[in-house]
């Protein structure tokens, strides 16, 4: 009895330590998250559905847009790293984040190259590249040509899509 309670304890004592920004792997169980594995994944939106958050999900398999201005991170500047909110893969460091008046994150370049992949966006009457996670294939925003140097992109993400990890 004395064994099951201490390792109560400890399961619990450990729950409450894990980092609040990783709402997505506190909130549910998603075995697909991992921070660390790179490998793709071909997860169906069905199996998506059942895993994730509604407000995550629609932004992320149902390429929706949060409310600009109202994202946890527009207007986030603590040093640190930016990961898929759906797969934890690794997209981007505070350092190439710039303050953009637009109401969404932005960051003029990505982790490394890979971390996202780029498809051609017609709707809504517009020409724009859409930007989605290079492991899960979850939307993530787009990204457009009017950033800061030296890339002079501007990343326009969904905070929603995003979980951040300060650094130690
Ligand atoms: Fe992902």
């Amino acid at each position: 009895m004395k064994t099951i309670l201490v390792l109560l304890t400890v399961i619990v004592f450990t729950s409450c330590g894990r980092s609040q920004e990783n709402k997505n792997e506190m909130t549910s169980e998603n075995p697909y998250y991992s921070r660390t594995d790179t490998s793709k994944l071909a997860v169906s939106n069905e199996e998506w559905k059942k895993i994730l958050p509604a407000d995550l999900y629609h932004v992320a398999r149902e390429a929706g847009t949060e409310r600009a201005f109202t994202g946890e991170y527009y207007k986030h500047d603590a040093k640190g790293t930016y990961y898929c909110a759906v797969c934890g893969n690794k997209l981007f460091r505070s350092d190439a984040k710039f303050a953009s008046s637009c109401g969404w994150p932005s960051f003029f370049e990505t982790d490394r190259k890979g971390s996202v992949i780029y498809l051609d966006d017609y709707s809504h009457r517009m020409i724009r590249t859409e930007v989605k996670c290079g492991r899960c294939d979850s939307h993530l925003g787009h990204v457009f040509d009017d950033g800061p140097p030296p890339t002079h992109k501007r990343y326009c993400m969904n905070s929603v899509s995003l979980d951040f990890e300060v650094d130690e």
